[in-house]
């Protein structure tokens, strides 16, 4: 039996190792948190990734924890609603797609792989030496072992790519701004409903889903040039806190809640772009090969479709790895370039560069709803991510 380890037990890594076993691979999973991760931000299951989960039988279980977001209001300094957005139209979703917290997703990927796949907690690959017939790995805590093959599913700042392929700045392409998240209490009693205030180059925003007793708050910002330090996480809610003072709404509330914050997460937005997603006996899949940012709505729909194809490929091509990563490339690349290209234009909507195309939205969104073929209109918005999310057949492997 082929052994395959994976490094990263989010989203691509427990679904690659789901279909790794269904085909007779004998997948171990390393992940450095302690623990399966919960938390994060709402996130869109769309298009042909739903047929993924579909045939992992969890698309039942996906829809129940569905977020059933009503509506999105934009605020001014005193919190008067200043324009209102449906929660479809808002979230560029068709019927079928389902929007569901990033931690719950993970938390289902891990129930459905925990007895198919070994896991690893808290422990991270330090080395990776490639042999003819495998990979003799080393790790922090555990002694080294030698895998067939080594697949990076360890997300943006992916430490198996950093080992196989160099460092991130080759490949890391920064769209301009930094986002902050984290979970402040639900002090505005919100309901499935998502308060946000549009500042020129920046944009706060608080919302609760369905079943929650708390909040999220975002801050999302253009970073005007600046970097971060990844690891400064005082210096970084700092940036936040100066970033978002003296504007007003309920800004100082969730800035107060940001020093408590169990789960302060920091990033700068930025999409992966590699001409090969492997090298010899290691491959990458999700956000660690093709990250396609926040900003694209599309992460986890890319990280889901490819594992299932990475899966499928080693399996289609019975053990020869070289025609599987190869195949797997051919296969996905178009799917990911769509998605990708998503981003930028999403990011305008996302962070408006001036008061006056804040007032300009702000009148449209007003507007939209008093329109002739509102409906069809919405529905346009909507066509682009569509189009991208279907962009690909699924193959039964
Ligand atoms: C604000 C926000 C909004 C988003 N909105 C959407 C959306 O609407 N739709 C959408 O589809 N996607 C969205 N995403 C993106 C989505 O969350 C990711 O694209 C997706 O989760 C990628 O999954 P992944 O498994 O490739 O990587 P990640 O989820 O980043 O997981 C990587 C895993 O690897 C682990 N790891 C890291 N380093 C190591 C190491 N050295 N050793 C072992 N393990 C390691 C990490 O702990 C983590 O568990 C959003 C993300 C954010 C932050």
């Amino acid at each position: 039996m082929k052994t395959v380890l994976i490094s990263g037990a989010s989203i691509a890594g427990p679904t690659l190792a789901y279909w790794l076993s269904e085909y007779g691979f004998a997948p171990t999973i390393v992940e450095r948190a302690p623990a399966p991760r919960d938390g994060g931000y709402k996130i869109d299951i769309r298009g042909i990734a739903l047929d993924v989960v579909e045939r992992m039988a969890l698309l039942p279980k996906v829809r129940a924890l569905r977020t059933d977001m009503k509506a999105a209001h934009f605020v001014d300094a005193h919190g008067k609603v200043m324009a209102t957005m449906d929660a479809e139209l808002f979230g560029g979703r068709e019927d079928a797609d389902v929007e569901i917290m990033r931690g719950d997703l993970g938390r289902l990927l891990y129930e459905a792989t925990a007895d198919r796949a070994e896991y690893i907690f808290d422990d991270s690959i330090t080395s990776m030496t490639e042999t003819d017939d495998g990979v003799l790995v080393t790790f922090e805590r555990g002694p080294s072992r030698v895998f067939d093959l080594v697949v990076g599913a360890d997300g943006l700042h992916s430490n198996v790519r950093r080992l196989a392929f160099g460092d991130e700045g080759r490949f890391a392409r920064d769209l301009g701004c930094h986002i902050s998240i984290f979970t402040v209490p639900n002090h505005l009693n919100l309901d499935r409903t998502e308060m946000g205030r549009a500042l020129p180059g920046a944009t706060a925003l608080m919302y609760s889903t369905a079943r929650a007793t708390d909040a999220r708050a975002m801050f999302l910002f253009s970073s005007d040039g600046q970097a971060h330090d990844r690891h400064d996480v005082e210096g970084q809610k700092k940036t936040v806190a100066e970033r978002f003072a003296g504007h007003g709404w309920e800004i100082p509330r969730l800035l107060d809640g940001m020093t408590e914050a169990p789960d302060f997460y920091y990033d700068s937005l930025s999409q992966i772009h590699m001409d090969t997603w492997s090298t010899g006996r290691v491959a990458l899949v999700g956000d660690a090969a093709y990250c396609a940012s926040p900003a694209s709505g599309q992460g986890t729909s890319l990280s889901l479709v490819g594992a299932y194809v990475l899966a499928g490929e080693l399996a289609a091509a019975s053990g020869d790895h070289t025609a599987a990563f190869a195949a797997y490339e051919r296969e996905l690349r178009p799917f990911v370039t769509a998605n990708q290209d998503l981003a930028e234009g999403n990011l305008k909507g996302m962070v408006m560069k001036s008061a006056f195309q804040i007032k300009f939205q702000m009148f449209m969104l007003r507007l939209l709803p008093h329109m002739p073929g509102s409906s069809r209109m919405a529905q346009r918005i909507t066509e682009n991510i569509h189009k991208a999310a279907t962009s690909i057949s699924l193959k039964s492997y």
